[in-house]
């Protein structure tokens, strides 16, 4: 039996200068089917800079090398859509200010496909809040774009936050200048390896 169902699931970053203590806990499941199908063609909006689509481009590269095979491209072409989220079958990043009282990075399932009780994630946008400072360079004083775009493309694929171990991409926390959510953690790849 399918049933295919719209939602508006939000997970997202947050900003704060508390840093949890690394437990031994492991990855989360958002969707266990994962994207579906992948890879996930990502489209960007097209007033972002050269750097920011090679940052998009290398968060890809992250998840693709995670051991699930090739998840998640950007695709060559860009769109001009400023509303967040939109449901028209493509999984857009947009730049829109949505204010210093919302999250710095959201991620939304569009649209998900319900197969028996395994959930795939059919369409994902994802918004960059333009109330934040971003920077592609690491900045100590700006949120670096592909250390939490990486985390944002890791709920596209079917992560879900990670609360406890504070070394993983998933974990839910960041600060400014952090990089180190670039690099996915062994935590990542495992929970990778389960659904795909
Ligand atoms: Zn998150």
């Amino acid at each position: 039996m399918k049933i295919r169902k719209r939602i508006f699931f939000t997970i997202c970053l947050t900003a704060t200068l508390f840093v949890g203590i690394a437990t031994a806990h492991a990855y989360t499941i958002l969707s266990a089917g994962g994207f579906s199908p992948v890879p996930a063609r990502i489209v960007s909006y097209n007033g972002f800079s050269s750097s920011i689509n090679s940052a998009i481009s290398s968060a890809c590269t992250a998840w693709n090398n995670a051991g699930g095979g090739t998840l998640v491209t950007r695709s060559s072409s860009t769109h001009s859509n400023t509303q967040f989220p939109l449901k028209n079958s493509a999984n857009q990043i947009t730049h829109i200010n949505m204010g210093k009282n919302k999250k710095m990075m959201e991620t939304r399932l569009t649209e998900v496909k319900i197969v028996g009780s395994v959930a795939y994630n059919t369409e994902v946008d994802i918004n960059v809040n333009t109330a934040y400072p971003w920077s592609t360079t690491g900045d100590p004083y700006a949120y670096d774009f592909q250390n939490c775009f990486t985390h944002e493309l890791g709920h596209l694929v079917g992560l879900n936050d990670e609360n406890s171990k504070s070394d993983s991409t998933m974990y839910s926390v960041t600060s400014l200048g952090e990089t180190k959510k670039r690099t996915l953690a062994q935590d990542d790849k495992n929970g990778i390896g389960v659904i795909y």
